[in-house]
């Protein structure tokens, strides 16, 4: 029997994700792999996927993957009539901030985050009265709201350039106290922070390092800048999920551990087959929200559609274009 293109298309597939997901598993995946692929072109769609997104989605329907800070940049250069952005509500808003023209989709509405959760619009004036003239650096995991009345924003990956860029002695830096606190560490302006954290990497404490270096000798252990400041001093390495990617490239330590959500270590493991990945498994339950069928319903039913109320749009997205200029 002659075996079809689209038979030919998924096997290549698979082999991208082989090392991670079993092949008995494949079957459930691969019909709604063919019918997004076939969607996108349809509907001249591209897929941006966050690094926590599960394999199947990373490594065989996106377009564009990273770290918020990479999604937002190559958003803007996308020549798609449509962007699915596979990740949270925040993400997906700062996606249509950029594209105000382009038809952005969200495929659950309900994928949110504990950060961005934990600070209003509200918040922020009441700390302006009580810091008058300190300006407001916000984490780009907050609502289009909260960065209409901010300064500038910033990711993991850029947020001390993006605090020592003011030229003052003294920030506002929300909503993540860890986040604020790890940079803090590393510069000399003081930074007032607030209470937010974030549900998957606040989890990880230092006693779960000396545990992992007990139970894997000679692994190298790299943690996101979410975690707690502790935790950030055990390990050998801290930075933004990007930057934790670029590590293993470069570094190629024979073991590794990543402190942070769960799918990222799968996803740069199909990428380094040299490297050991040990695996503490904190899952983001918003991220997980994202599935192939409701992306592949996302495209066929033109759902979630994201909007954003001009009034807030304008002074958002200038924050977030503060942040892209620096
Ligand atoms: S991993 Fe943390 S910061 Fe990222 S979306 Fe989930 S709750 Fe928010």
């Amino acid at each position: 029997m002659a075996i079809s293109h689209t038979q030919v298309r998924s096997s290549a597939l698979y082999d991208r994700v082989r090392r991670v997901i079993p092949a008995i598993e494949w079957p459930v995946f691969a019909d709604d792999v063919e019918a997004i692929l076939d969607l996108k072109r349809q509907r001249n769609a591209v897929i941006l996927a966050h690094n926590y997104q599960t394999p199947e989605i990373f490594h065989c329907v996106a377009d564009i993957v990273g770290d918020s800070l990479a999604l937002a940049r190559k958003a803007i250069s996308t020549e798609a009539d449509v962007i699915v952005l596979a990740g949270v509500h925040f993400m997906a808003e700062t996606a249509k901030l950029l594209n105000p023209q382009r038809t952005v989709l969200v495929p659950d509405l309900q994928a949110g985050c504990s950060l961005a959760d934990s600070i209003t619009a509200a918040d922020i004036r009441l700390l302006r009265q009580r810091y008058p003239g300190v300006p407001v650096v916000t984490y780009v995991n907050t609502s289009a709201q909260v960065k209409a009345v901010s300064d500038i924003c910033c990711t993991s990956g850029n947020a001390k350039a993006i605090v020592e860029s003011l030229g003052v002695p003294r920030v506002i830096m929300l909503p993540d106290e860890y986040l604020a606190q790890n940079i803090a560490a590393q510069t000399d302006v003081e930074i007032i922070a607030w209470k937010g954290h974030c549900e998957v990497h606040e989890r990880f404490t230092p006693a779960d390092i000396r545990q992992l270096r007990e139970d894997h000798p000679g692994v190298t252990v790299l943690a996101h800048p979410e975690c707690p400041p502790e935790v950030v001093a055990e390990a050998d390495f801290s930075g933004s999920t990007a930057a934790m990617s670029d590590y293993v490239g470069r570094q190629k330590p024979p073991r590794v551990v990543l402190m942070t959500e769960c799918s990222m270590s799968d996803n740069v493991a199909v990428e380094h087959p040299e490297v050991e990945f040990i695996r503490p498994c904190n899952l983001c339950p918003h991220m997980k929200r994202i599935t192939l069928a409701n992306i592949r319903a996302a495209l066929e039913q033109n759902q979630h559609v994201v909007t954003i109320d001009a009034d807030i749009a304008g002074p958002a997205r200038l924050a977030v274009e503060r942040m892209l200029a620096v």
